[in-house]
C-alpha cells in the first residue's frame, strides 16, 4: 500500500519541504549574497527551469498523437463536434458561474475600502497590451502549422490536428498506418509523462524553494483582504460550484474526483501553468479517472487554453478591488460587463504563468478603470497565480469527465478503483529480451 502511494505522497512532500525553506530563506537569508547566488538563483533556478522545459517538452507532442487517436478513435465526426459543443457551453457555463460568485462575495466583504493609495504604487506601471477579440478568433487557423508548432500555439494546433485527423478518418484504408502510428506514439509519450512524474517532486521542491525565498509570505499582509477574498472564492469554486455540477452532471462520487486530481492539481499550483500541466491532467483523466482517450485528448488542451475558472474569479475580486480603492461604482451594468468580457477574455489567452494580469487589464479598460489599479494587486499576483492555476486545471478535468459521462466514454469501473493509474517504480525493461509484449 505505501509503494503504492509513492509519487503523489513524495511530490506533496518536497512541495511543503520548498515551501518552507523558502520561506525560511525569505525570513532570514535574503541578504546573504552565497545562498542567494548559489541556491536561489543557482540551484532552485536551475532545477525549476528545467522542470518547466521537461514538462512543456511534451505537450506539443503529447496533445498532438493523443488528438489523432482521439478523433480516429471516435470514427464519427458528428460527435466530434457534439462533444466540442458541450464541453465548450460548460467551459462558459463554469466561468461565468466563478465570477459572478467572485464578484458577489467581494460585493459583500468590500476588499479595497479604506485602502490608502500610496503615489509610488501606481505610478511607473504600464500596463500589459491586451489582443483585441477580432484578431483572437482570425489566429484561430493557423497560416502556417509548422510555426504553429514551433511556437506552441495551442489552439492552432488543436485546429490543424483535429483537421488532419478528420482527413485520415476521410482517406480511411489508406491512411490507416498513420492513425496506428500515432496510436503507438501516443503511447510512448505518456511512458515519457510517467518518466518525468518520478523526478517530479525535486522540481516541485525547486519551484517552490525559488517563488517563497524570492516572494515570502510577508507580502501579503497589507493585501490580506484582497487575498482572502480570492482564496475563499477558489475554495468555494473548486470544492463548491464546480463538485455540485460534477455531482449534478455525472453522478458520479465529488470526493473521488478530487483524490485523484490531486497530482494535477500539484503541478498546477508550482508550475502555474495550465498549458505546462497539461500532460499530468490528460494523464490523470485517462488513466485515473477512466476517461477514454477520444473525449480526454480534445477536452483537456481545448480546456486548458480556453477555460481558466480560477482567473476569472481572481480578475472579478481585483475588479471589486480597484473600483473600491478608487471609490468608482461601478453599478450593475459595470458588473455584468466585466462578467461577459472576463469569460471572452478567458478564451483568447493561454494558461501560461501571469497572463490573468494582461486579461485583467482589458477587463478594466471596457470598464473605465483605472488599469494601474493593477500595480496594486501585482504584489500578491504571483501566489495567487499558483492557486487559481489549480482551480483552472480542477475545472478542465470536471468539465471532461462530465462530458464523458454524457457520451458514454468513461470507464466507471476504474474512476471508482482507488489504485487506478497510480505511479509506480519504472522498471526499466532489459532491451536484449525483447520483452515489448505486455
Ligand atoms: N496561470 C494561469 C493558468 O495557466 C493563467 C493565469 O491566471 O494567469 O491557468
Amino acid at each position: 500500500m505505501d509503494a503504492k502511494k509513492g509519487v503523489t505522497t513524495k511530490i506533496l512532500i518536497w512541495m511543503c519541504a520548498g515551501l518552507i525553506l523558502g520561506s525560511l530563506i525569505n525570513a532570514v537569508a535574503s541578504d546573504v549574497a552565497f545562498i542567494q547566488d548559489y541556491l536561489v538563483n543557482g540551484l532552485f533556478h536551475v532545477l525549476g527551469a528545467l522542470f518547466i522545459s521537461l514538462l512543456k517538452m511534451l505537450v506539443v507532442p503529447l496533445v498532438t498523437f493523443s488528438l489523432i487517436c482521439g478523433v480516429c478513435g471516435l470514427g464519427d465526426i458528428n460527435k466530434l463536434g457534439r462533444v466540442g459543443l458541450k464541453a465548450f457551453l460548460l467551459f462558459l457555463l463554469t466561468t461565468a458561474l466563478a465570477i459572478t460568485l467572485a464578484i458577489t462575495v467581494a460585493s459583500i466583504v468590500g476588499p479595497g475600502q479604506g485602502f490608502e493609495l500610496s503615489e509610488s504604487s501606481a505610478s511607473n506601471f504600464t500596463a500589459p497590451v491586451a489582443p483585441p477579440l477580432t484578431q483572437v478568433i482570425i489566429d484561430l487557423v493557423p497560416s502556417n502549422p509548422i510555426a504553429a508548432y514551433a511556437n506552441g500555439n495551442m489552439l492552432q494546433i488543436i485546429f490543424f490536428t483535429i483537421l488532419f485527423a478528420v482527413c485520415i478518418l476521410m482517406v480511411g484504408e489508406k491512411a490507416r498506418p498513420i492513425a496506428e502510428a500515432a496510436e503507438r506514439l501516443n503511447e510512448v509519450m505518456m511512458q515519457v509523462v510517467t518518466v518525468v512524474m518520478h523526478i517530479a517532486p525535486y522540481g516541485v521542491f525547486a519551484l517552490m524553494a525559488k517563488t517563497f525565498s524570492l516572494q515570502g509570505l510577508g507580502l501579503i499582509l497589507p493585501m490580506i483582504s484582497y487575498f482572502a477574498v480570492v482564496a475563499i472564492v477558489l475554495l468555494l469554486h473548486a470544492t463548491g460550484t464546480l463538485m455540485i455540477l460534477f455531482k449534478l452532471f455525472s453522478k458520479l462520487d465529488p470526493l473521488v474526483f478530487l483524490r485523484k486530481m490531486r497530482t494535477a492539481q500539484i503541478f498546477a499550483f508550482s508550475t502555474s501553468s495550465s498549458n505546462a500541466t497539461i500532460p499530468v491532467t490528460l494523464r490523470s483523466v485517462e488513466k485515473r479517472l477512466g476517461v477514454d482517450n477520444s473525449t480526454a485528448s480534445f477536452v483537456v488542451p481545448f480546456g486548458a487554453t480556453i477555460n481558466m475558472d480560477g482567473t476569472a474569479i481572481m480578475q472579478g475580486v481585483a475588479t471589486v478591488f480597484i473600483a473600491n480603492v478608487y471609490g468608482i461604482d461601478l453599478g450593475i451594468t459595470g458588473y455584468l460587463t466585466v462578467i461577459g468580457m472576463a469569460v471572452l477574455a478567458s478564451i483568447g489567452t493561454a494558461g501560461v504563468p501571469g497572463v490573468g494580469l494582461i486579461m485583467l487589464a482589458m477587463v478594466l479598460n471596457q470598464v473605465g478603470l483605472p488599469v494601474e489599479g493593477i500595480a496594486l494587486i501585482m504584489g500578491v499576483d504571483r501566489l495567487l497565480d499558483m492557486m487559481r492555476t489549480a482551480v483552472n486545471v480542477t475545472g478542465d478535468a470536471a468539465i471532461t469527465t462530465i462530458v464523458a459521462k454524457s457520451e458514454n466514454s468513461i470507464s466507471v469501473e476504474t474512476f471508482n478503483d482507488p489504485t487506478a493509474g497510480h505511479v509506480e517504480e519504472v522498471h526499466l525493461p532489459h532491451l536484449h529480451k525483447n520483452d515489448s509484449a505486455t
